[in-house]
């Protein structure tokens, strides 16, 4: 069987350094693996405008934004098809069908929807569209005919759904659709990386982000005014590791030869923690260690971001072409979708059967 990925993100904004250890640079290691026969990975405007309905100039203006941001982290476009979900109607299709497989019950059992709907305010007055995205999603994974699906935390019973369907709907209409596999970070700190100001969750309708794209002074401010423990007050107190940003920026981030490079009087985080858990390591020192991390994380990003921005009709074309790529695979499944349905009906005549 091929070995296929899909994946995607929504053009709500630029994409920041959750999306990045949550599923960015998973993507780029997969794509350079070279065990992967395709690789698709989707700018989900369709989906972003559930929720954006009123707002479909920000969807559109974000989709070179989030289109620069893969390039800058080094999807290449030679290896990784880069499309537009709207500009592949076939999905729509799919979802159509996918949707007489799921239960409404089901759909409100879905407790990212369930947190999403809290914290947009939607409660009763959630749009059909925003409540059924777990389904449009299984269309466009099964779609592709993906084999894994690498993403964030939150993304889970998403493939759940997606599992559910595909087995749903190959037992009442026979082998037709592939059962995806999630592949989630191996670090725990990526699983779902908080915001700087410590809420659950860094996301973008959140405004605690740091972007890919931020400058370097703006870096240095978020991470100095980032949220800490609130208990840490003078250097001398004990500090708390868990739930403090800061820590959980450098379990995902920090490497061994930044130590040496930046922080040479500890051996490594263990170190560095014990010192903070102790007492008398001030939270100043150590987010000017994260901000020296960060720096040189995000420093080849951005320059490789100002270079393809430089080139908008390269990223325009790049979009073109591989959302024309991903139609034609996207209308493969879905002739196979018709024909496992006997919805097929001009296809030899099989109205008249
Ligand atoms: P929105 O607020 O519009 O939903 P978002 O910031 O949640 O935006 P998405 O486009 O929904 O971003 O998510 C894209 C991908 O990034 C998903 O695979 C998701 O799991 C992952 N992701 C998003 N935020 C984080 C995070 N804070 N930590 C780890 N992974 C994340
Ligand atoms: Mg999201």
């Amino acid at each position: 069987m091929k070995q296929v990925i899909l994946t995607g993100d929504r053009p709500t904004g630029r994409l920041h350094v959750g999306h990045y250890v949550g599923s960015l640079k998973r993507r780029v290691d997969l794509q350079n693996s070279g065990k992967y026969d395709e690789i698709y990975i989707m700018v989900a405007d369709a989906q972003a405008l559930t929720d954006n309905a009123e707002h479909p100039e920000k969807v559109r203006q974000n989709i070179m934004q989030v289109a620069l941001d893969y390039l800058a982290c080094g999807i290449d476009p030679e290896k990784s098809t880069i499309f537009i979900q709207s500009m592949v109607p076939e999905l729509t299709e799919l979802t159509f069908y996918y949707m007489n497989l799921v239960t409404v019950a089901r759909v409100q059992r879905n407790p990212t929807v369930k947190a999403e709907i809290k914290m947009r305010n939607f409660e009763a007055s959630i749009p059909v569209g925003f409540f059924c995205y777990p389904i449009s999603q299984a269309a466009d994974i099964t779609a592709f005919k993906a084999t894994e699906v690498p993403v964030g935390e939150d993304q889970m019973p998403m493939i759940e759904q997606c599992k559910e369907i595909v087995h749903k709907f190959n037992s009442v209409y026979g082998e037709t659709l592939v059962d995806p596999k999630i592949v989630l970070p191996d670090n725990e700190a990526c699983l779902r990386l908080p915001g700087t100001d410590g809420k659950a969750k860094m996301s973008k309708s959140l405004g605690n982000c740091i972007y890919l794209s931020e400058d370097p002074a703006d870096i240095k401010k978020k991470v100095m005014s980032m949220y800490t423990d609130p208990n840490h007050i003078r250097v001398e107190d004990p500090g708390q590791i868990e739930g403090n940003s800061v820590f959980t920026y450098l379990d995902a981030f920090s490497k061994p030869e930044y130590f040496e490079e930046f922080l040479p009087d500890y051996s490594g985080m263990d170190e560095l923690k014990e010192h903070y858990t102790r007492g008398g390591l001030g939270d100043v020192k150590v987010k000017k260690f994260l901000n020296n991390v960060l720096q040189a994380e995000l420093a080849p990003i951005r320059e490789r971001r100002q270079m393809w921005e430089k080139r908008p009709q390269d990223v325009y074309d790049i979009l073109k072409s591989g959302s024309e790529v991903a139609r034609a695979k996207a209308a493969e499944t879905l002739a196979d979708v018709r024909r496992a349905m006997k919805i097929d009906y001009f296809e030899n005549d099989n109205l008249f059967k």
